[in-house]
């Protein structure tokens, strides 16, 4: 089967999670099944691969589960980025609207080094606040964001839109 046919296969679709009116995109039967998370890694690592990329910042907190398995397989280092309140060290934050609510989320400030090249990475892109809130964490710290990386895009969201002067790539799209 091709990737994003088996992507698609295993997200499952749970209505109104966690408030009514959202159709939430439930990765775990993509995560029990070993073919589908090996696949989504090494298709992540091959795109990565050349770019030479120093950090992978990851979003809190499925973000950390692609994050961490990527990072091993670039041989890249691991750098969360958190919710307020979490991370033990001198942070920088940034607040930003979620497709359900508001949030803060931040990053030591001695997570990427000036200059380091960066992947972001979450699970899901929905309208790209989260991601766009990361990225200019990761430029306040120094790093270059080289590309913004997803398995699912909720592409009616228009999550492209608020990330506009960046380079997005997503496995699966709906
Ligand atoms: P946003 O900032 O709107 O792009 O929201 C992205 C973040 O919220 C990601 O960390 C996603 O995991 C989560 N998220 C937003 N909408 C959904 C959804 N419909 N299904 C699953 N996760 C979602």
């Amino acid at each position: 089967m091709d990737l994003t046919s088996l992507i698609k296969a295993k997200i499952r679709d749970i209505p109104d999670f966690p408030k009514s009116g959202i159709l939430f995109k439930d990765i775990t039967p993509l995560l029990q099944d070993r073919e589908a998370f090996r696949r989504v890694i090494d298709c992540l690592a091959e795109r990565y691969r050349p770019e030479k990329i120093d950090d992978i910042v990851a979003i809190e907190s499925r973000g950390f589960i692609f994050g961490s398995a990527l990072a091993y397989k670039l041989g890249a280092a691991f750098v969360p980025v958190r919710k307020k309140g979490k991370l033990p060290h001198q942070t920088v934050d940034a607040s930003y609207e979620l497709e359900y609510g508001t949030a803060e989320i931040e990053i030591h400030t001695d997570g990427v080094k000036k200059g380091n090249r960066v992947v972001v990475i979450d699970d899901l892109l929905a309208t790209g606040g989260t991601a766009e809130a990361t990225c200019a964490l990761v430029e306040k710290v120094g790093g270059k964001v080289v590309e913004c990386a997803f398995v699912v895009e909720l592409a009616f969201l228009k999550g492209r839109d608020k990330l506009k002067n960046r380079e997005i790539f997503s496995l699966v799209q709906y």
